[in-house]
């Protein structure tokens, strides 16, 4: 294969980590963007244990110019880009939609759903200029489902799935393709403090027909199928990993 750029936001931790490790082990040089440059750099360090080239920005995704700068850095020091991957978020917090603030709202949506939006903006031309590319937004199973406590985050995702799909409409003319992952539980840091409770835990986890919660590279290989040649022919697909927990259940009379 060709040298080929992949950029993860959000991937100096959990998921997005687990996917830009994955990519490197496909053979792609990739560049992570995160907030805390400690851990983006340690991850970087781990690409490069896997031969590839590396590049740790720093960046708050949720400001238009951060991510505008983040990919001119990112085509200018890796040669140009072939996958997005818009994976940072923030950890979701448990509020009722009357008592939620607005200004939270927006925040939220900011980071999670609108961060999206203006990194793939800023990589458009450089993403339709290269043969094959593709965009993943890591979306949720809330997306899909009623999520009490979560209206924003929920609204947030509904969003980025609906991004996906028009997106992916507009593209595939130019050969571009984007799909989207719809992530169930996934044990990361975004959940950590929540699983300190045995119970929390266990009760999310009996929720889950095949029995455990995710872990980053369960997710990640759906990122590397994504990326790859087996899904030429998929582009606007939201692809659900989550144990079989979304499954409806029919226990009859
Ligand atoms: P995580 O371990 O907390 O990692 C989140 C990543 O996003 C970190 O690298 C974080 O780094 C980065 N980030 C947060 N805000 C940012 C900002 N404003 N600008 C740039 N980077 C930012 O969480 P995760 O569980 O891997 O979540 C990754 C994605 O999966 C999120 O979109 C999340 O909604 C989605 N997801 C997670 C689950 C789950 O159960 N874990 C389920 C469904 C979907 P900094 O804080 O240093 O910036």
């Amino acid at each position: 294969m060709p040298d080929k750029v992949a950029l993860v936001t959000g991937g100096s931790k959990g998921i997005g980590r687990a996917i830009a490790l994955a990519l490197a082990e496909d053979g792609f040089d990739v560049a992570v963007a995160a907030r805390g440059p400690e851990a983006l750099e340690k991850t970087a360090r781990e690409i490069e244990e896997r031969g590839r080239q590396a590049l740790a920005v720093p960046t708050d995704v949720a400001d238009p110019e951060a991510c505008r700068a983040l990919i001119q850095r990112v085509t200018g020091d890796l040669g140009g880009l072939d996958v997005l991957v818009n994976n940072a978020g923030a950890a979701p917090f448990l509020s009722t939609f009357e008592s939620a603030r607005l200004q939270g709202w927006e925040k939220y949506f900011r980071t999670t759903f609108t961060s999206a939006v203006y990194c793939t903006h800023a990589a458009a031309q450089a993403l339709l200029a290269r043969e094959g590319a593709s965009v993943i937004n890591v979306a949720s199973v809330a997306a899909f489902l009623a999520s009490p406590g979560l209206t924003y985050y929920a609204a947030a995702k509904a969003a980025l799935v609906s991004f996906t799909q028009t997106l992916a409409r507009e593209w595939a003319p130019h050969g571009v393709r984007v799909n989207a992952i719809a992530p169930g539980f996934v044990e990361t840091d975004m959940n950590s403090s929540a699983r300190e409770d045995p119970s929390y835990h266990e009760m999310i986890r009996s929720q889950i027909p095949l029995g455990r919660w995710g872990t980053a590279e369960d997710v990640a290989g759906v990122a590397r199928f994504l990326v790859s040649d087996a899904a030429a022919w998929m582009t606007g697909s939201v692809i659900v990993i989550d144990g079989g927990q979304s499954l409806s259940v029919f226990s009859g009379p």
